[in-house]
C-alpha cells in the first residue's frame, strides 16, 4: 500500500508540473483515479491518502466497490461503454457517467435516475479519432446530442470526453486533445457552457492538460499494471 501512496504523490507532482508548464493553476485539473479491476483495500488505501473521486469501466465490480465503500463520501464515476439492459444499476450506483454516447442511453438514464437524488452528472465521450476508435459520438454529431441531453431532467450535462488512440503519437494525440477542448469552445458559443473537459490517462496527462483538460483519469500510476479483466460488463 505504501506504493500506492508513493504513486499517487507522484501522479499530483505531474499533474501540478503539466498544469504550470501550460499557464494553468494546478486546482484547475481534478484527478480521477480509475480503480477497475483492483480490489476495494486497495481503493480504500487511495482514500486514505486523500483521493475522494474513483472511476470504474465495469458495471457489476463497479456496483459492488460502491456498496462496500458506501458511507465514505466517495465520489463514484462511470467511465465504461453503457449497454442498455444495464443502465438502471448505473444509474443508482453512480454520481457521473462519462461515457455517453447515444440520446436513448442518455434518456434512459435520466427516466431510472432516483428524483431524491442530485441529477446524475454526464459527459458526452466524443469519437476524436475518427475510424480508429469506435466508441463516442462523431464530432459533427456531438452538437445535436449536446443539446438534446441537456433538455433530460434527471441527467446535468458537465462536459465532454474523449480516449484517443494510443499509438498515435505526441502530435496525434495533442489534435485529438485540441478537438475536444475546440467542441467545448464552439458549444459555449452556441450558449452551451461546460465546465468539464475529461481527457488524459496514464501515460497522456500531460498532453491532455495542455490542451485543457480539466479532470484526468489514473489508473496504472496510481495502482499499478491491471491484470487482464477476465469477466464481461
Ligand atoms: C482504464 C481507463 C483509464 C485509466 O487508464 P490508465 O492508462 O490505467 O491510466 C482512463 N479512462 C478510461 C475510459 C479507462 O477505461
Amino acid at each position: 500500500m505504501a506504493s500506492i501512496i508513493t504513486n499517487l504523490r507522484a501522479v499530483h507532482a505531474r499533474i501540478a508540473a503539466a498544469a504550470q508548464a501550460a499557464g494553468r493553476d494546478p486546482a484547475s485539473v481534478s484527478l480521477l483515479a480509475v480503480s477497475k479491476t483492483w480490489p476495494v483495500a486497495q481503493v480504500h488505501a487511495v482514500f486514505e491518502a486523500g483521493q475522494r473521486a474513483f472511476g470504474e469501466n465495469y458495471v457489476q465490480e463497479g456496483v459492488k466497490k460502491v456498496a462496500a465503500l458506501a458511507g465514505l463520501g466517495l465520489e463514484w464515476h462511470f467511465i465504461g461503454p453503457v449497454q442498455s439492459n444495464k443502465t438502471r444499476l448505473v444509474a443508482d450506483a453512480f454520481d457521473w457517467v462519462h461515457s455517453i454516447e447515444r440520446l436513448k442511453t442518455a434518456e434512459r438514464l435520466s427516466a431510472q435516475r432516483d428524483a431524491a437524488r442530485p441529477p446524475l452528472q454526464v459527459c458526452l465521450q466524443v469519437n476524436v479519432s475518427g475510424e480508429a476508435s469506435k466508441s463516442g459520438v462523431a464530432p459533427e454529431e456531438a452538437p445535436a446530442l449536446a443539446h438534446a441531453v441537456t433538455t433530460l431532467p434527471r441527467l446535468r450535462l458537465r462536459g465532454l470526453m474523449c480516449i484517443p488512440e494510443p499509438d498515435g503519437g505526441q502530435d496525434t494525440l495533442r489534435r485529438r486533445f485540441a478537438l475536444l477542448r475546440q467542441l467545448r469552445e464552439r458549444l459555449a458559443s452556441e450558449g452551451l457552457a461546460l465546465d468539464t473537459l475529461s481527457m488524459g490517462m496514464s501515460h497522456d496527462l500531460e498532453a491532455a492538460i495542455a490542451e485543457g483538460a480539466t479532470l484526468v483519469r489514473v489508473g496504472t500510476a496510481i495502482f499499478g499494471e491491471r491484470q487482464k479483466p477476465n469477466h464481461s460488463a
